[in-house]
């Protein structure tokens, strides 16, 4: 096998192409020689005048067998295996039970939010009422903060397992194959739900339990050994291990862990705002003008280096919209996500600031919280700068640059509204002023990036969780309570879907290790 790549010019048709002769020069054999040619990456190319598609592929020879790279499942009846306690339905959760099925080990997946299709109501009463339930919404519930997102596939954590078996599963469930090609993968909002529904038929038909509605307020304990949960509703919930796999948002964990004198680490995250634009005007930049309707909405990934402190984008969402993501009454947090279309009129990112321990004195007194405090004090503050109600406080680029309130506002997605305002004074002075230079810095590599048409709503703030609750790096077992495995973005190990995804499948694989 050899891989070779080829560009091809995006087109309205579809069209198709014979790389034969491609495949034949890099193998170095004649035309029929050449046996399979399967396509590894295909991404889009601006660079250049002619914008084309890249493709990566890989020729094979006849007699050779072409790598398969989707892989399959070997899911085992668990109805009376020994059971396994997943807290928490989202990516890290869902994937660690579904690895339990193939290791024999019964997944009794344990979640404070509703089945996905009751959580679309929720959303909907956050949107149009503003009502914001605590335990489902965009982040809480099946499928957990990766469903109603924007479905981006992408991760740089490789090294942390095998991605393809991740995708390899999401295609079971309904994701186009394509995900395995694209480079930038993604799936969309309208499709997650039926994708949780179809997985959660998965891990129920082998065996597997789920059990919405039921909130983990305590970890049950022997001698330092977990033996069960407990919930709010009463139940008690007992197995062989705990999965811990709540999420970042899940502030009320990490409280109870501490609560038992149990250990915690600060850990930096990022915090700013997100920044919307006409999805026309990103699609000019990146294409230089040459944007067509059959292309795909254009995407930017940016980075500066500001004071000393990096500023970056984060979760761009091109064709999407804003949305309330918010946990607790009284609290602003916002996101982005999008439909497998990814076709509205808008592009939205965040753009966040690193913030380290230590970074704010003032909250010291909070310990190993102090960054969490911090976090919270933002959200609350962004939702009275908003006067409540969930609107966004919110200004043109250009004003806030310029440090005055925006007399008009531009078009938003943002379905809750917003109030104009000057994130100046709701920001601390180095995160804004940090944002200030980026912005320019952006500007300089996207030009036209700083226009008065788009829109900083304040706040980004989950970007990460600012706690990590540390394990053991060979059997990533918890340092406070054996045989609890703490997983995914809210043990502060992964960030995103994939990457939780996969540290999820490494927790249950270490559970497998253990004598059940
Ligand atoms: C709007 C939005 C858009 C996003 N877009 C993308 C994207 O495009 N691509 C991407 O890679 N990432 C995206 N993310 C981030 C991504 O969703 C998360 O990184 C990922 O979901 C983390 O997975 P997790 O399983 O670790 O935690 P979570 O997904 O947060 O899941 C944790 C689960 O635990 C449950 N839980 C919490 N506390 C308890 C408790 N006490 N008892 C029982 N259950 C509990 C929660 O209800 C939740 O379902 C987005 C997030 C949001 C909010």
């Amino acid at each position: 096998m050899r891989e070779f790549e080829v560009t091809v010019p995006i087109s309205s048709k579809e069209e198709r192409y014979d790389f034969r002769s491609e495949a034949a020069k890099a193998l170095g054999v004649s035309p029929s020689k050449v046996g399979e040619i399967t396509l590894l990456r295909k991404s889009v190319d601006a660079r250049s005048k002619q914008i084309v598609y890249r493709l990566r592929l890989q020729a094979w020879l006849v007699d050779e067998k072409p790598e398969e790279r989707y892989i399959c499942p070997d899911f085992k009846n668990v109805v009376n295996s020994p059971e396994v306690i997943i807290a928490g339905a989202g990516p890290a959760g869902i994937f660690a039970a579904l690895k339990l099925l193939e290791l024999g080990i019964k997944p009794v997946i344990i979640e404070r939010g509703k089945d996905v299709h009751s959580r679309k109501y929720d959303i909907a009463a956050i949107n149009r009422e503003q009502i914001v339930n605590p335990d489902s919404g965009y982040c809480f519930g099946e499928g957990g903060a990766g469903t109603f997102s924007d479905g981006k596939l992408y991760t740089r954590s490789v090294k942390r397992g095998n991605v393809y078996e991740v995708l390899s599963r999401l295609i079971d469930a309904g994701a186009s194959n394509s995900i395995m090609t694209d480079s930038h993968p993604h799936i969309g909002t309208d499709v997650l739900p039926k994708i949780n529904e179809k997985i959660r038929e998965v891990i129920t038909s082998y065996g597997g339990e789920y059990h919405f509605g039921e909130r983990i307020t305590d970890i049950i304990t022997e001698g330092g050994v977990f033996k069960g949960v407990k919930c709010k509703s009463g139940s008690q919930f007992n197995g062989k291990a705990l999965i811990l796999a709540t999420g970042h948002s899940a502030r009320d964990i990490y409280k109870l862990l501490s609560s038992k004198g149990l250990p915690l680490e600060m850990k930096g995250f990022a915090l700013g705002v997100r920044v919307e634009h006409q999805q026309s005007l990103i699609n000019s930049i990146q294409y230089h003008g040459r944007y067509q309707p059959f292309m795909p909405n254009a995407e930017y990934s940016l980075v500066a280096q500001a004071s000393g402190r990096g500023v970056f984008s984060f979760c761009m969402c091109p064709g999407g919209v804003l949305v309330p993501a918010s946990t607790s009454p009284g609290e602003l947090v916002l996101n982005g996500m999008s439909n497998s279309m990814r076709n509205s009129k808008w592009a939205n990112s965040g753009i966040v600031v690193s913030i380290n321990p230590g970074d704010i004195p003032e909250f010291d007194k909070y310990g190993i919280f102090s960054l969490l405090e911090f976090q919270s004090k933002i959200e609350v503050d962004s939702f009275d700068f908003g006067g409540g109600n969930l609107k966004a406080p919110a200004q043109r680029i250009t004003d806030f640059l310029k440090g005055r309130v925006s007399e008009r506002m531009p078009s938003t997605s943002y379905v809750p509204g917003v109030l104009s305002a000057d994130l100046n004074e709701l920001l601390p002075k180095f995160i804004s002023s940090r944002l200030k230079e980026a912005m320019y810095i952006f500007d300089r590599k996207m030009r036209g990036f700083i226009t008065e048409d788009s829109l900083m709503l304040a706040t980004e703030s989950r970007t990460s969780s600012p706690v990590r609750i540390p394990r053991d790096a060979e059997t990533l077992e918890y340092l406070g309570i054996e045989r609890v495995f703490p997983c995914g973005e809210g043990a502060g190990y992964a960030g995103g879907i994939v990457s939780s995804a996969l540290d999820g499948i490494n927790a249950a694989l270490a559970v497998g290790r253990l004598p059940l």
